[in-house]
């Protein structure tokens, strides 16, 4: 029997996996979500003596059941190879009485990679598997490393287009530069003047817009998306809490069903949860704590039970977190109604509507796992200094939230539970805040000089992902407003 996905918003729409990956979003808004979540089949023990690849397929197997083992270890090999520039693909390093779960070991040095490097192969297995004639059209919004990770994996995959937009002024040099020097005849970069949320909201239009799929299919094209909100996204996800628990396990820092701490630093909420499915399956996990920035809806929202959106939107130094729509969220909102789809509905239309929702008491009880709080700007500078002072170890900006928020943790619980850090990206993706941190005087350099400045002061080489661009030719350079999103994409299909 198929594991299948329904709709967080309409309980009559159930998809296979395969459909669901296709169509990233479900019909009227609402996300794909397992009707259930299977058990692991294989022990702990069993998995610590796995590689990443195998680890990958011991769990994908569960959630892609509509894949055959052939299909998806060549998806999982295709995808976790010599793009990462290390034989884990996840290693974890001690550093700070935690441990550091880095994941941008891939080819644009940042966590998407984990998963937008196998999105590519699923998404193109799936097309076949449904006898999809027409090219798929990867629309996708980027707060600054999910773009540059979905260009890379999908440049040149034959039968698809990427597009993506950007907050013009809202990503780290770095980031834009990598993007508009992105290579490959089915890639296109623009940059909106508007926010990250803006840019979310007009790819989710144009994905419910039912005429624009009509005059699409009509020329041979259709929509998926390659957000987080893609469960194709969510998945291979999962795949790197397993392995860093069975890590630890291997190397006997923790006994077999011990439970861990897992912090993250969270935007659109889909690390994080991803690993609640990996406890949901099986992962023995205490706390999951949930850091952002200033722009803090997340953490008020753990304290109150109000989500809401209503407020200033800030632009920090961890971009990729400068969020006020947590996508992801709904499919815990859905989780924690009783799986009940009208009422998550009606949470989510009161989002849109008033820009803000309640839940009730009864619901806000079974969120006891999550631990919300957040670093202000000041703080995540001071804790890459000071990390890089006690250690030598250099956190990125959005890692650095994540430690600050651990302090934080640590301080008001006095809980002693060994603690996995997601670190989501190269401290080489944010050269100038991060050296700027460590001393204001670095200001004053380029940011190539402070790359190979970097590359000194933490004893790792420059990444190939930054060599790349250094002298790398712009070649995308359109611009529009968040209100011609629609129409830019219609020029650029010829509809
Ligand atoms: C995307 C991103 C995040 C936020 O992850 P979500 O899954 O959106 O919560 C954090 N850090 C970095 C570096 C990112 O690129």
């Amino acid at each position: 029997m198929d594991l299948l996905y329904k709709s967080t918003r309409n309980s009559e729409e159930v998809v296979t996996a395969s459909q669901a990956i296709l169509k990233g979003l479900a019909d009227n808004g609402g996300l794909f979500v397992p009707t259930s979540l299977p058990k692991f089949d294989v022990s702990l023990n069993d998995l610590a003596k796995m590689s990443y690849q195998e680890v990958a397929y011991e769990v994908m197997k569960l959630l892609l059941t509509d894949f055959t083992e052939e299909e998806l270890k060549h998806c999982i090999n295709s995808a976790y190879d010599s793009k990462f520039d290390t034989k884990e693909i996840a290693p974890l390093k001690k550093a700070a009485g935690a441990y550091y779960l880095e994941l941008f070991h891939g080819s644009t040095i940042a966590f998407k990679d984990m998963a937008l490097s196998i999105l590519p192969y699923l998404l193109v297995t799936s097309a076949k598997k449904n006898q999809i004639k027409n090219d798929i059209v990867i629309l996708t919004a980027t707060s600054g490393d999910t773009g540059k990770a979905a260009l890379a994996g999908f440049a040149d995959v034959e039968g698809t287009k990427i597009i993506v937009f950007y907050p013009k002024n809202g990503v780290s040099p770095i980031q834009e530069k990598q993007m508009v020097t992105q290579k490959g005849d089915n890639t296109y970069v623009v940059g909106i003047h508007g926010n990250f949320d803006d840019a979310q909201t007009g790819v989710k239009n144009m994905f419910s817009d039912k005429e624009l799929a009509n005059v699409m299919d009509a020329a041979g094209y259709q929509f998926s998306s390659a957000n987080s909100i893609n469960i194709g996204r969510l998945v291979p996800q999962i795949v790197y809490y397993v392995y860093a628990y069975t890590r630890l396990l291997a190397q006997g820092e923790i006994k077999d069903g011990e439970k861990i701490n897992v912090v993250v630093p969270t935007g659109n909420f889909g690390n994080i949860l991803a690993a609640y499915y990996a406890k949901e399956m099986g992962l023995p996990v205490a706390k999951f704590i949930c850091a952002s920035n200033d722009n803090k809806v997340l953490y008020d929202f753990f304290s109150t039970g109000c989500y809401d959106r209503n407020r200033e939107f800030i632009l920090t130094t961890s971009p990729s977190m400068d969020i006020l729509i947590s996508s992801n969220l709904e499919r815990l909102i859905y989780k924690i109604a009783g799986c009940d789809s009208d009422k998550n509905k009606a949470l989510m239309e009161s989002l849109v509507k008033e820009g803000k929702y309640n839940i009730t008491d009864e619901m806000k009880a079974q969120l006891a796992e999550f631990y919300g709080n957040y670093a202000k700007e000041s703080e995540t500078a001071e804790t890459i200094k000071k990390v890089y002072e006690t250690d030598g170890y250099i956190l990125d900006t959005h890692t650095a939230v994540a430690a600050t928020v651990y302090d934080k943790y640590l301080a008001d619980t006095k809980d002693d539970t060994k603690t996995i850090i997601a670190s989501t990206a190269s401290p080489f993706k944010f050269t100038r805040s991060v050296m700027n941190a460590i001393d204001e005087a670095y200001d004053a350099k380029s940011d190539f000089e402070l790359v190979d400045e970097l590359s000194s002061l933490a004893k790792v080489k420059v990444p190939q992902a930054i060599e790349d661009i250094r002298n790398a030719e712009v070649l995308h350079d359109t611009v529009c407003d968040k209100t011609e999103m629609l129409d830019t994409v219609k020029k650029i299909l010829g509809i």
